[in-house]
């Protein structure tokens, strides 16, 4: 399978079942299966990356951080910077889950250096941006985050010239971190840039979070008037469904804000809507805000008893909270124990089922045991025949300097684009394997001397002709071969493919000594048996 009809089938299980995560979880476990017996990476990699999305739709956290980590595994292991920066972005929000900003914004900033080298654009490239900025909120470097928000902001107007909603998001976003560094001005200004934006989201979520946001920032500033306008236009919207606000922690300040400005009324419906949205959500980060906030306000109002009851429960939950840390970071250790072990496991299982199916995962040649059972029964043929055995040796020049200028992915892409040229050189009697990291064997049966060295040429032209850049080598700065070829007879000193592989590897050892981007043929009549004086002959091409 293609990556794109990969992609395609997983995709159709997330959007058959889109709001049924347990049953997408069921169907991603077959389609796993399919992967692994298929050994294909790419295909294994993408079901862990969507399970670990199903598993952070259901609130499973341990089990979505494992299958980040494994999906990463994997990805890393295909070479795919795409998916690599993707998987990244997962397991930033999978720590970020398990709520160890540190180790969410190390993998979020790993995703962005990758996205960032590889001037990719698209949605890896804004959610890694949002995501990195909202980590830095988090943590207080709140200076990080608008420089983070604003590039997000300014390249998702370019992106999305009919504005996406999210847009919105980044717009509240961005806002909010000027109102943390008392930028309350630009704050204002920016969600004024918003406001037609605002008009058409129909999300109801984000334009309670922006109206809310909006009326924090007129409170500062002293706009009471427009502050109240944003406030009520925001309660409206929810309906007084707690539920609906994005971000809680806003109430904390509007709360303070409207008392300040003697509005009782207002304020006893911010908290009143707290206090609802804590009954049905146990979470200890909740119940901090929705607490802390309530023990403020009774302090405001003059309602001493109850500011003090308050004040008692929020200490409790603190020391909940600094036992609850320690256990995430128990629960992190537990699940990257039992996510290596299930990718030593898995590895295992990728290596065998590689074996099974022949094939070398990264080119689609064959692999070396797929080779020799096949040079096993090309050489059977041929002697029965008495026709020749032929091989046709090929070695990436200056392969060393492609990995260190461009990296190992483009090496990875030049290693597959010769595969290719292989590939369209097979037919019965014409087999490639990848023989080694940058070499590649082509066994032959049956065919004359000038149809091996044919094979030969048509490989190096289209390499040629595809003049991938290496500007480290001395042939005209591209990616050339070197190649060498025997067509022999099976005889006694012929009669194992790794001999006849052997041959042609002189005459690529030849090749490389006359400068290399060149093809020579071994030829064995002509040589003498012990190997002294071996004989060879360019071919041009
Ligand atoms: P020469 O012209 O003499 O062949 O020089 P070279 O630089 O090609 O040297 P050599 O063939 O010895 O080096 C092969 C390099 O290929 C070494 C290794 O790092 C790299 N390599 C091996 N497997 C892979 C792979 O799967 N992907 C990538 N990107 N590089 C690989
Ligand atoms: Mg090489």
């Amino acid at each position: 399978m293609t990556k794109k009809q990969t992609r395609a089938r997983v995709i159709k299980v997330y959007t058959e079942y889109i709001n049924d995560p347990e049953k997408q979880i069921k169907e991603y476990k077959k389609l796993l299966k399919q992967a692994q017996e298929a050994a294909d990476l790419y295909y294994i990699g993408f079901v862990f990356h969507m399970l670990a999305v199903a598993y952070n739709m259901l609130g499973s956290k341990d089990k979505m951080l494992i299958n980040s980590v494994k999906s990463l595994a994997v990805f890393e292991s295909t070479g795919d910077f795409e998916m690599i920066a993707d998987a990244y972005i997962t397991l930033g929000a999978a720590y970020y889950n398990q709520e160890n900003y540190q180790l969410a914004l190390s993998n979020y900033d790993k995703a962005y250096t990758i996205i960032k080298k590889h001037r990719m654009g698209g949605t890896s490239r804004l959610a890694v941006l949002n995501n990195l900025g909202a980590v830095y909120n988090l943590m207080g470097d709140y200076r990080s985050g608008i420089r983070c928000l604003s590039e997000c902001l300014e390249l998702s107007k370019k992106e999305s010239p009919d504005e996406s909603p999210e847009l919105l998001v980044y717009y509240t976003n961005l806002a909010e971190s000027c109102m943390h560094l008392g930028e309350y001005k630009k704050a204002e200004t920016i969600l004024k840039d918003a406001q037609a934006l605002a008009e058409k989201v129909t999300v109801i979520s984000y334009i309670c979070d922006y109206r809310l946001k909006y009326a924090a920032a007129n409170y500062n500033l002293g706009d009471i008037r427009q502050g109240n306008k944003n406030f009520d236009t925001a309660m409206k919207l929810a309906e007084g469904a707690p539920d609906t606000y994005s971000d809680i922690e806003i109430f904390r300040d509007l709360t303070r804000l409207l008392l300040k400005n003697g509005d009782r009324k207002r304020a006893d419906k911010a908290v009143e809507l707290l206090s609802e949205y804590g009954k049905n959500n146990s979470h200890t980060m909740v119940q901090l805000t929705v607490t802390g906030t309530l023990a403020d306000y009774y302090r405001a109002v003059g309602d001493t008893e109850r500011a003090v009851e308050y004040y008692e429960r929020l200490a409790k939950l603190y020391e909940a909270r600094t036992r609850e840390l320690k256990q995430v970071q128990l629960n992190i250790h537990k699940s990257l124990k039992d996510a290596d072990a299930s990718i030593t496991r898995l590895r295992r299982q990728i290596l065998e089922s590689e074996e099974r199916a022949d094939k070398d995962h990264m080119t689609g040649l064959l692999n070396h045991a797929a080779m020799l059972r096949i040079g096993g029964e090309f050489i059977e043929a041929a002697s029965k025949k008495k026709a020749k055995i032929g091989a046709v040796f090929i070695d990436i020049d200056c392969f060393k300097k492609c990995n260190d200028t461009y990296g190992h992915a483009k090496g990875d892409e030049i290693i597959k684009a010769v595969a290719k040229a292989c590939l369209a050189q097979e037919t019965d009697s014409v087999r490639f394997a990848r023989y080694g990291g940058d070499e590649f064997l082509g066994l032959t049966c049956g065919l004359d001397d000038s149809a091996v060295a044919d094979i030969a040429r048509r490989i190096c032209r289209t390499i040629r002709r595809a003049a991938i850049p290496n500007e480290g080598s001395p042939n005209g700065g591209i990616v050339t071969l070197s190649v060498g070829i025997v067509n022999v007879p099976v005889t006694h000193g012929t009669d194992s493919i790794i001999q006849i592989a052997n041959y042609a590897d002189k005459a690529v050892y030849y090749s490389k000594k006359a400068g290399k981007n060149c093809i020579h043929l071994l030829d064995h009549d002509r040589s003498d048996a012990d190997g002294e004086n071996d004989q060879f002959v360019r071919i041009e091409f």
